[in-house]
């Protein structure tokens, strides 16, 4: 400016300049005296200004905001200074969050003892976001701190705990100091075979965005509970991936009740082997599988010998109770892979996959003998008893399982013909 000649056109030009910037601002512009009374003021600022003009109109600003900023006329005769800001970015209330929620930010200059600009903002959105933000905060503080059942805790890239939180000290026991650089192994009750879990979750997370299982786990005192873990892959500002955050939940009283449900459909209450329906589900998905990998089944049928005989001598309860005995020594003896049902009153069911007939037969013998050697204490007397056994494996001839059954169970028919507590194959009638 100063190389430039100050002309009347020149002096037009720049003025038309500034008249055209007020004019088209983005935020509202408005030149008042010291006490408010408005020489000047651009559309933005009427605008802003418009649902605070009541019958007076809009000729004095302090008078037009006195109803949501009272206040203003104060902070301008309070100020002694001969130029300066008055005040920066005031925030004005102009409708309350359920009318709207418009809120202004105002800056006041003084300029000289004779004028003072006023800047208005709509930084409407802006609260809004901060209010959203705010209750988001509360809402994740709520969950952190105040909601039981829940923890929330963060992982580092290679999955080691990095933050901690009150309502995590709750569900597990551990403080802060206890639980920062450790893995989330600290409070599984995993077995050495599946450590791996751990990495595998992370990986599932990894690969899916999240990925939820249900745990068992130890408090710090002792006892166990069962836990939903949640674990969500965490990024930054840049989308890269940098850790995780894990939502754990307490899940054991729902945990207990749909196993309770679970064993009340699939088990027989009196021994606690597998009941009927459950067995022949369990069959048929074991069928597949046979067939699919060329494997073969065996089929055990096993019958209490004279068990009328035990209930009209001892009593029905003590008939339960070797019933119970049956199941038990059963469990002892089979393998893990194997399965023992009721099939009925005093008959079991036991699927073998996996074994061929000589598997079963020497299975079938163990079953036989650990039964003959146990006993039933029925009130200081001994109650000894036997079983008779019938097997089938599949074969050439014999390759379902209604097949394997209906020859076991005449392979048993054979064994109680032969004298009982003794084991038949089928294949050797
Ligand atoms: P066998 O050697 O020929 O098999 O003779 P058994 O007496 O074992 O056979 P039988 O079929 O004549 O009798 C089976 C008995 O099992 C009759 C029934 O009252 C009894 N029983 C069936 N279910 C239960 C039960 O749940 N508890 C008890 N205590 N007895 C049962
Ligand atoms: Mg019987
Ligand atoms: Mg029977």
């Amino acid at each position: 400016m100063s190389s430039v000649e100050l002309t009347n056109d020149s002096i037009e030009s720049e003025y038309e300049a500034l008249i055209s910037f007020m004019y088209l601002s983005p935020v509202g512009l408005v030149r008042t005296d010291p006490g408010g009374k408005i020489d000047m003021l651009n559309p933005m600022a009427t605008q802003l200004l418009m649902p605070l003009v009541k019958s007076i109109g809009l000729e004095n600003l302090f008078e037009t905001l006195a109803s949501v900023a009272p206040e203003l006329r104060n902070l301008v005769t309070s100020f002694r200074e001969p130029c300066g800001s008055i005040c920066v970015n005031h925030r004005i209330h102009v409708s309350s969050a359920a009318d709207g929620g418009i809120v202004l930010a105002c800056t006041i200059v003084k300029v000289n003892d004779e004028v003072l600009i006023t800047v208005l903002t709509d930084i409407s959105c802006q609260v809004a976001t901060e209010r959203r933000l705010r209750q988001t905060d509360s809402w994740l503080d709520a969950i952190y701190t105040i909601v039981n059942d829940f923890a929330v805790l963060g992982l580092t890239e290679q999955g080691v705990i990095n933050s901690w939180s009150p309502s995590a000290e709750r569900l597990t026991g551990y403080t802060e100091s206890e639980a920062i650089g450790e893995t989330l192994g600290r409070f599984y009750s995993l077995s050495a075979l599946e450590v791996d879990v751990l990495k595998e979750q992370l990986t599932f997370a990894r690969e899916e965005g999240w990925h939820s299982r249900d745990y068992s786990c130890q408090h710090k005192s002792g006892h166990n509970f069962f836990a939903q873990t949640m674990i969500a892959v965490l990024r930054d500002e840049d989308d890269k991936f940098s850790g995780y955050t894990v939502v754990f939940r307490d899940i054991t009283e729902r945990k207990v009740s749909s196993d309770n449900l679970a064993n009340l459909l699939t088990k027989d209450h009196l021994t606690g082997a597998i009941n009927r329906a459950h067995f022949f589900n369990l069959a048929e998905k074991e069928f597949a599988r046979a067939s699919r990998y060329e494997h073969s089944i065996s089929i055990i049928m096993l019958d209490a010998d004279h068990f009328k005989h035990v209930n009209d001598s001892w009593g029905h309860p003590i008939g339960d109770e070797v019933l119970k005995s049956i199941a038990k020594i059963a469990e002892g003896v089979l393998r893990p892979g194997d399965t023992i049902a009721r099939f009925g009153g005093e008959e079991f069911v036991v699927m073998l996959p996996k074994s061929n007939s000589l598997e079963a037969s020497v299975i079938a013998e163990r079953l036989r003998s650990s039964i003959e050697a146990s006993s039933v204490d029925a009130g200081g007397e001994e109650i000894r008893i036997t079983v008779s056994i019938g097997c089938a494996s599949m074969s050439q001839s014999r390759s379902t399982l209604k097949e394997l059954l209906i020859s076991a169970d005449s392979a048993l028919y054979h064994a109680k013909s032969k004298g009982r507590n003794c084991v038949v194959d089928i294949d050797d009638c």
